[in-house]
Formats: C-alpha cells, sequence, structure tokens
C-alpha cells in the first residue's frame, strides 16, 4: 500500500461523459470529496490507444492530472461476452458508432452471437479506474466485474449503454428494469468503486 489518501483532496474526473460524470461525483460526494470535471475544465479528450481496461484508464487520468494539477480518476469499462472472445470489451463505446446508438451496439452483439451459433450467454460488465498523482505522477488501479448472462431482446428503461440485455448472475431482470440504486449495489462500478474507497478513503 502506497500510504496515499483521497481525503481532503479535489478531484479531476477524467471524463466528458456526463453521465459517467454524475455516477463519480455522486460516489465521491459522501467522502467530501469535491469534484470538477475534465469537461468544465475544457481539458483535451486523449485518444483511447491501449488495449486494455487498464491502459485506457490511466492514458485517460495521466492525461487529466498533467493539465489540471490536480488529482485525477478516471473509469474505463465495457462489456464483455465470452462466446465472442471478450467483445466487445474495451471497444464497447465504439460499437455505438458516432452517433452512440445502443440500440445498433445491442443487436450487433445479437447478430455475432447468432452467427457464432453458441449457446453459451454468458458476459461480464469489467470497470477499471485509474488514480493518478499529479506530484509524483503514481497510479492506483483497481477493477471490478459482475458476471452474468446476455438477453434477447432488450428490456428496461433504466440505466445506459447495454444494461438493458444483461442480467446479473443471481437476478431475473435485467440492469435496464433495475431500480439504479440496486444496480449501482452491485455493479463492476460499485465492485471497484468498494476497493478504491478501502485502499485511499478509509483510515
Ligand atoms: P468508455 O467510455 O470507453 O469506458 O466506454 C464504456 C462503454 O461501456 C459505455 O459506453 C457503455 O457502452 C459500456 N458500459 C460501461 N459500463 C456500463 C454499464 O454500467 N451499463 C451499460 N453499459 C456500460
Amino acid at each position: 500500500m502506497t500510504g496515499r489518501s483521497l481525503k481532503n483532496q479535489k478531484l479531476v474526473v477524467a471524463s466528458h461523459n456526463p453521465g459517467k460524470v454524475r455516477e463519480i461525483s455522486a460516489l465521491m460526494a459522501p467522502f467530501g470529496i469535491e469534484t470538477v470535471s475534465a469537461g468544465d475544465l475544457g481539458l483535451p479528450e486523449p485518444e483511447e490507444t491501449g488495449t486494455t481496461f487498464r491502459a485506457n484508464a490511466e492514458l485517460k487520468a495521466r492525461a487529466a492530472a498533467l493539465a489540471s494539477g490536480l488529482v485525477a480518476l478516471a473509469d474505463d469499462s465495457g462489456l464483455c461476452v465470452a462466446a465472442l472472445g471478450g467483445d466487445p470489451g474495451i471497444y464497447s463505446a465504439r460499437w455505438a458508432g458516432e452517433a452512440k446508438d445502443f440500440g445498433h451496439a445491442m443487436e450487433q452483439v445479437e447478430h455475432a452471437m447468432q452467427a457464432s451459433g453458441t449457446t453459451d450467454r454468458s458476459a461480464a460488465f469489467i470497470c477499471g479506474l485509474a488514480l493518478v498523482w499529479p506530484d509524483e505522477g503514481g497510479l492506483d488501479y483497481f477493477e471490478g466485474t459482475v458476471e452474468g448472462t446476455l438477453v434477447w431482446p432488450p428490456r428496461g428503461e433504466h440505466g445506459f449503454g447495454y444494461d438493458p440485455v444483461f442480467v446479473a448472475n443471481g437476478y431475473d431482470i435485467t440492469f435496464g428494469e433495475m431500480d439504479p440504486d440496486a444496480k449501482h449495489s452491485i455493479s463492476h462500478r460499485a465492485h471497484a468503486f468498494r476497493q478504491l474507497t478501502d485502499a485511499l478513503l478509509t483510515s
């Protein structure tokens, strides 16, 4: 353990995605941590050139820490489908195209499943969280996973992204049908945040 603590730090959330910024700020608020987003600070969005969740989360956090001089937190996440060799994975946002059409992205996943002829519908959401400390350039990284099954057709109006086709193990409703507070207590992001707060916010 590094002995670093996030207490009384101002944090830049290295994202231009308002939904993600809102969710991360809400998770940090109970700890008295003030957050500002990379979008609010007008910071440029780095290209996600990494090949892992860790690499992409780190490069986003590093760019924001360098540009702002603040501790930076980035989230890189996605849906990994076993029968598709882990796709769409780190490319989950890109499968929705320029129009960010997740109806289309979910259809693409389903078409790929049908084409593969598989009966294995297991999948997992993964969330990587990287924190970069500007003074020493140090990195803390945490990863959370929630395992489940893909369903078709999509169900539910809550959440975002691939939530309407994902049923977590032990449940029979999709993340899209689940009350948001319930999803946030069992999700990949919740698991990663729990590790982060255990390591950096509880003394
Ligand atoms: P990123 O901004 O490159 O990390 O993109 C992550 C993408 O993964 C999002 O655009 C969603 O498509 C997908 N994703 C990540 N977390 C979730 C979730 O909790 N529910 C549904 N989709 C998610």
